[in-house]
């Protein structure tokens, strides 16, 4: 992988190019953003391209050191990823050993500590001090997802690069090209966020599953005195869900309701984001008023933002219906 295989981002990108031709890559840097955004692809490309010996800005992927790189055989590329959900502090007084240390093979030692944000306040220190005497030979990449989880005396010291979520348009086109009907590109392309990840990842029957379960949770919230009993069963039903998947019933659960507002304040219905329900919509918009609308649409979209944020999903989700449940008795 070369930066021309990193969809998006292209300011971080232009950046980053800048910097090595003029040989000035700083030596600690945060890429932060949301997920699935290529925040970890950029930093191992930066690191490829950093020991590279055909290209000054860019990965050969020919050359040894970048095959070496390709293979996970180069010892001057250093990936740390938290163990068990934290990165602890024994990884990091590993990291502060090896980071004084000339590099064995290349001309550059980079460090990519993924998922920064997991990092614990002995592990943040100790990682500080390294940042407050910088080594000569050795560059330290954070990535992170959530940026307010690292503490502002490491942040001060790192040049931060903020990432920015996919376009729809370009997470289209991507699927398209991997063989899928333009109408379900599309709707996958709205229903994740500018995260490419996910959207690689996902199933089109299993997103169509979700989907018409979302639709029945929609109905049921639309249809305030079914609420409480058919919450209680999909909630005893989900209870397995994991983060990852709450996140992303409540994200169809969101863009149901902006497309009953969509409908309600007689949008464009090109702008749906299920065009494939737009008669459904129709006829459930009359339910509810717009006000109750919109209100419904702050409170889904105040969970997703809670998850996003790295919150307690129990708590989140249990709020989440026991705000609806009230609603019975309105
Ligand atoms: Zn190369």
């Amino acid at each position: 992988m070369a930066f021309k295989d990193i969809l998006g981002n292209s300011r971080v990108k232009k950046t980053l190019r800048k910097a090595l031709q003029k040989n000035k890559v700083p030596n600690s840097m945060l890429f932060c953003g949301p997920k699935g955004v290529g925040k970890r692809d950029m930093a191992l490309v930066l690191a490829k391209a950093m020991n590279c010996e055909r290209k000054k800005d860019d990965a050969c992927e020919v050359c040894p050191s970048c095959r070496a790189i390709n293979a996970g055989n180069f010892p001057d590329v250093i990936e740390i990823s938290p163990e068990k959900d934290v990165i602890k502090i024994e990884q990091m007084r590993i990291l502060r050993k090896i980071a004084y240390l000339k590099p064995m093979m290349g001309e550059k030692r980079v460090f990519v500590v993924v998922e920064a944000d997991k990092m614990k306040e002995e592990a943040a220190n100790s990682l500080l001090k390294i940042l407050e005497e910088p080594p000569l030979f050795s560059y330290i990449i954070l990535v992170a997802d959530n940026p307010f989880l690292i503490i502002s005396t490491i942040k001060s010291r790192c040049q931060v690069l903020n990432f920015s979520p996919i376009s729809k348009e370009d997470i289209g086109k991507i699927l398209v090209d991997r063989g899928y009907e333009e109408k379900k590109a599309r709707i996958i392309s709205l229903l994740v966020h500018g995260n490419l990840k996910k959207a690689l990842s996902l199933e089109w029957e299993e997103v169509q599953d979700r989907r018409t379960k979302a639709w029945k949770l929609f109905l049921s919230l639309l249809n305030k005195g079914k609420v409480a009993l058919f919450l209680r069963n999909y909630a005893a039903s989900q209870r397995a869900l994991v983060r990852d998947d709450w996140e992303q019933t409540l994200e169809m659960l969101s863009s149901f309701c902006r497309d009953s507002i969509l409908i309600k304040e007689k949008g464009d219905s090109r702008l749906l984001m299920n065009p494939d329900y737009e008669e459904e919509i129709r006829k459930a918009e009359t339910l509810m008023s717009l006000e109750g609308l919109m209100d419904c649409l702050t409170k889904i979209d105040y969970a997703i933002y809670g998850l996003e944020k790295n919150l307690n999903v129990n708590l989140l989700v249990s709020s989440f219906f026991s705000y609806f449940k009230e609603w019975e008795y309105v």
